[in-house]
């Protein structure tokens, strides 16, 4: 399968060139093969919380841009907006049959506080989930990704005060197997979280100036990112590695990230 998402702060885009953007990184996955599709951008509406658009589909990349199409008819998608963050999925399904319901990204609940596209298995899933529902959550999906939206949503309610990197940290350590994962969410506008453990992580980051370190925090990419590697590199190929390392924060306005996987 493959993930792909893309956030930018360096030119005033519209949602209509993120959408572009989004496809474009999943046809370049389509190599891979896949079952079904799917993307989460930012609605249209504005507010403080964010609010989440999914569209997800089976079949090609081709079914997903027929779909977005018509969801964008009618629509001004032209508009420039201001934060430009969207993550996107091609499944090759291993938990639950290819279907809309269980294509990605999976969400946290029927809001879409928390969305993730997940390359990989979670090996524990039945117990944390076990574990969720008797917390009250109510699951749509046979898949194992689920788990994770939902652990997030649950870390996110027991400590309001946590950062969206530190909520996936901490979802993280509770589960086993393999992946690589990106979040997106509508309590955190402007951010987004990529994580990997075993499965690969590539990330492009484009900046205006040299980063720096001291400015409000966008990202945490929790990825491995070996020191010393230029920043301005396209989607270098990180090596195997833990999840340590972390990328530091940015100011708005500077950099343009591609986070993929296959
Ligand atoms: N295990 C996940 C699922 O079945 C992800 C599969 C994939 O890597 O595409 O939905």
């Amino acid at each position: 399968c493959g993930i792909f998402a893309y956030l930018n702060y360096l030119t005033p885009k519209s949602r209509q060139d993120v959408l572009d953007l989004l496809l474009q990184g999943l046809k370049r996955l389509e190599y891979r093969g896949y079952d079904s599709t799917g993307i989460a951008i930012d609605a249209l509406n504005s507010g403080e919380e964010q609010a989440i658009l999914l569209i997800k589909r089976t079949g090609k990349v081709k079914v997903l841009e027929d779909a977005v199409a018509e969801v964008c008819l009618g629509q001004d998608y032209s508009l420039p907006i201001d934060t430009h963050i969207g993550i996107a999925h091609t499944r090759w399904a291993t938990h639950g049959v290819p279907s809309v319901v269980n294509s990605h990204p999976q969400r946290s609940d029927e809001q879409n506080s928390f969305v993730v596209v997940h390359n990989g298995i979670i090996t524990n899933y039945k117990d944390v989930k076990t574990l969720l529902v008797k917390r009250g959550y109510v699951f749509e999906s046979d898949t194992d990704t689920e788990v994770i939206a939902k652990l997030v949503h649950h870390l996110w309610q027991q400590h309001p005060g946590y950062t969206f990197g530190e909520l996936v940290e901490q979802a993280i350590q509770q589960l086993e197997g393999a992946f690589a994962i990106a979040f997106k969410s509508k309590h955190f506008p402007g951010e987004c979280v990529a994580s990997r453990r075993g499965s690969p992580l590539l990330v492009g980051i484009k900046a205006k100036t040299k980063l720096a370190t001291d400015h409000i925090p966008i990202l945490y990419a929790k990825a491995h990112r070996p020191h010393g590697q230029p920043q301005q590199q396209a989607f270098p190929v990180l090596p195997p590695g833990d999840c340590s390392a972390e990328f530091q924060p940015l100011e708005r306005k500077e950099v343009e990230y591609f986070f993929a996987s296959d």
